[in-house]
């Protein structure tokens, strides 16, 4: 989703960084630090910087990514043993050729599902995945909840449906909510039946009915590139012909690219009350 910011968006100096940790070892405003970017497993210094927001005092070190480096063994131990103790991996589908062919890059499954089993060797690491859901993935859900069902180590798997960063679905990756809904329930089911965690991303919480809870949109405190929100605000989020009416405090509606593909939907959202 943010592929076409990661050229030019500025990285955080290493000034900020350290600022970061001093503060936090000061004041003990958070518990976690997530460390993300286009793709920070090629950052030469992670497993120093994980090290250091471990002596700062952090309790958790998270690290997004796909996945892919983490296939070295060797590698993934060492970002373990440098304090990281949580992986957010994106899985864009069930098998080898399909995520491959989302990924545009051969033989990615099988590195980062090789990544996830490294992680699983651990007591005290976990996982999460996600899936970003559009019209080339969402019907592969539930595949990827069964493909993933013998990891012991991932807690929870997240399913995030795509946001073009504009105003237009230029990738055409979008599809219609009701299309994809019976697979994301689906795929929910399996992986609550498994004890794993569940979280939603973007989609209108009236269509959601009994998972209506698994939506969350809140995310942590960003220290990015301020150019980032000049570019997230092109999504245009929460517009509902229903907004007035609609007392939903997680809901982000639709947006301009999905409402320009395929309408308000205004026939088939229903207003949510809080009481
Ligand atoms: S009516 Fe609109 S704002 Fe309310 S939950 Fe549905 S999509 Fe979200």
């Amino acid at each position: 989703m943010i592929e076409d910011t990661m050229d030019y968006l500025e990285p955080q100096s290493r000034e900020k960084f350290e600022e970061l940790l001093a503060y936090n070892m000061r004041h003990k405003k958070w518990v976690g630090l997530i460390l993300t970017g286009s793709e920070i497993t090629l950052h030469r210094d992670l497993p120093e910087l994980a090290k250091a927001a471990k002596q700062s005092g952090f309790k958790h070190v998270r690290i997004q990514s796909h996945g892919m480096h983490l296939g070295k063994e060797e590698y993934c131990t060492k970002l373990i043993e440098s304090g990281v103790d949580e992986f957010f991996i994106s899985v864009a589908a069930a098998d080898a050729q399909s995520h491959d062919e989302i990924t545009q890059v051969q033989g990615s499954f099988n590195k980062t599902l090789q990544g996830m089993k490294n992680i699983d060797r651990w007591k005290h690491a976990i996982s999460i995945t996600n899936t970003v859901v559009t019209k080339e993935s969402y019907k592969q859900l539930p595949l990827v909840v069964d493909a993933l069902a013998h990891l012991k180590n991932l807690v929870q798997m997240e399913f995030w449906f795509y946001w073009p960063m504009s105003g237009k679905d230029d990738k055409s990756l979008l599809a219609p909510h009701l299309e994809m809904l019976p697979y994301l329930k689906e795929a929910v089911r399996k992986a609550q039946s498994l004890g794993r965690r569940v979280e939603i991303k973007n989609f209108p919480q009236c269509l959601l009915g009994e998972y209506k809870n698994l939506l969350v949109n809140g995310q942590p405190q960003l220290f990015i590139d301020p150019i980032f929100w000049r570019e997230f605000e092109k999504n245009g989020f929460y517009q509902c012909k229903h907004r007035d009416k609609c007392e939903s405090n997680e809901c982000l509606g639709l947006n301009s690219a999905y409402i320009e593909r395929y309408g308000w939907e205004e026939e088939i959202l229903i207003p949510q009350s809080n009481s």
